[in-house]
């Protein structure tokens, strides 16, 4: 039988073993209301309590700071909508960068049709920004600046305490989308000192559909989905219980493993890296240094990245070609451009994110498989025909 090799990790992960069984009672014999009071409800509302616990305590803040939604991107959308609404009056300049994800990106730009301004800052190859830059970015005016922690498609961390130093400096509320970063780094918020951190727990070995955002104490965000009372009054609707109880367990696994993962992820990324440059024209896509320990990211020119893609799923390897979310579209990623790659180069991507779950046996799968693939699609290529004559 064919192997089979999950290297989408940045896209979602599967549900962890431990995960699936914190979460089975609440999808079947507790099933009651946490609004309720009589004894089915008040166990789902305790299940919640301790779930809000256990992620304050795996990210060093307090409970009270924790506010469940439904996933990074609402959580990104509350964090900057309601930052927007709130200090509108003081002024409407955000700054934030050409690498965010889409779900802050796109929120940015509906901003920017509703009057308010963005400064998006630029990186450089390795896909960090200038802390002079920001520096230089900020405005009398400016009331938000939103970075994201660690970019999904190449992998790079970016400096969040040196910059939430500057934005507390100047006295500008400071939110990073740690969606990428929250369970496969050590992350503590108060030695990071942001205001707003996102995170989502299907990146974690948690359950889709279900995230958190942090808000520091002190801080009064406006609801950005009005309704019921529940989280304070500040996200409305009956809570995803099950979800909720899932991403705990998630992330506290993740955190009791933190040490040990990252090690272990690491030495297979590089693996993965040090094999896979072996390739001619290729290239690493994103930060050597400060990276995440299983984002693997590359660009192999001549190639177009989504038939690679496709090749590597007949071989039974799920990978992606610039960010998931982009690949319905024939533009390369904004990402990948805001680097310096040419578009055409841009359009030879591949992101295998690996985590825990994966084993050695894995990467020496796709070490095996994935040179001759690159081979016998530049074979098909003209482009690569030209190249080799050095036309091209
Ligand atoms: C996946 C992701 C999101 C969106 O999270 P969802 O839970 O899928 O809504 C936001 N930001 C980053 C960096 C991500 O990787």
């Amino acid at each position: 039988m064919q192997r089979f090799v999950y290297a989408d990790n940045a896209g979602t992960t599967a549900l962890s073993k431990t995960a699936l069984d914190a979460m089975m009672p609440y999808l079947t014999e507790f099933y009651g209301n946490p609004s309720s009071i009589y004894s089915i409800g008040r166990k789902s509302k305790t299940a919640i309590e301790n779930s809000r616990l256990k992620i304050a305590t795996a990210i060093g803040a307090k409970t009270e700071e924790i506010y469940f939604t439904g996933g990074g991107s609402e959580a990104d959308n509350w964090a900057i909508r309601s930052v927007a609404e709130k200090l509108s009056k003081k002024g409407r300049h955000i700054i934030s960068t050409v690498i965010e994800h889409h779900a802050v990106l796109h929120t940015l730009r509906a901003l920017e049709k509703q009057g308010y301004e963005v400064t998006y800052l630029p990186v450089n190859a390795l896909g960090q920004i200038s802390l002079d830059d920001l520096k230089n970015a900020i405005r009398d005016d400016t009331i938000l600046i939103t970075i994201i922690m660690a970019n999904n498609e190449i992998g790079t961390i970016l400096p969040i305490a040196e910059i939430s130093k500057i934005a507390k400096e100047r006295g500008i509320l400071f939110h990073t989308d740690a969606v990428q970063a929250v369970g496969h780094i050590p992350i503590d918020v108060s030695e990071l000192g942001v205001d707003l951190l996102s995170l989502a727990a299907h990146k974690f070995r948690g359950p889709k559909g279900v995230g958190a955002l942090f808000v520091k104490k002190g801080i009064f965000l406006p609801a950005l989905l009005t309704g019921g009372g529940q989280e304070k009054g500040r996200r409305a609707g009956t809570e995803n219980v099950a979800g909720i109880v899932g991403m705990a367990a998630a992330l506290e696994e993740a955190a009791a493993n933190m040490d040990e993962n990252v090690k272990k992820v690491t030495a297979m990324r590089d693996r993965l890296i040090e094999g896979l440059l072996k390739i001619p024209f290729s290239q690493l896509t994103g930060d050597p240094v400060n990276r995440l320990p299983g984002t693997a990211s590359f660009v192999f020119e001549c190639i177009e990245g989504e038939s690679l893609v496709l090749a590597l799923d007949s071989k039974g390897i799920c990978a992606s070609s610039g960010s998931a979310c982009s690949s319905a579209s024939l533009d390369p990623s904004h990402v990948l451009l805001a680097i310096g790659l040419k578009h055409e180069v841009a359009h030879g991507s591949l992101r295998l994110t690996i985590n825990e779950d994966n084993t050695d046996e894995d990467i020496d799968y796709i070490l095996a498989e994935l040179p001759p693939i690159i081979a016998r699609l530049r074979d098909m290529s003209p482009l690569w025909e030209d190249k080799l004559n050095g036309k091209y």
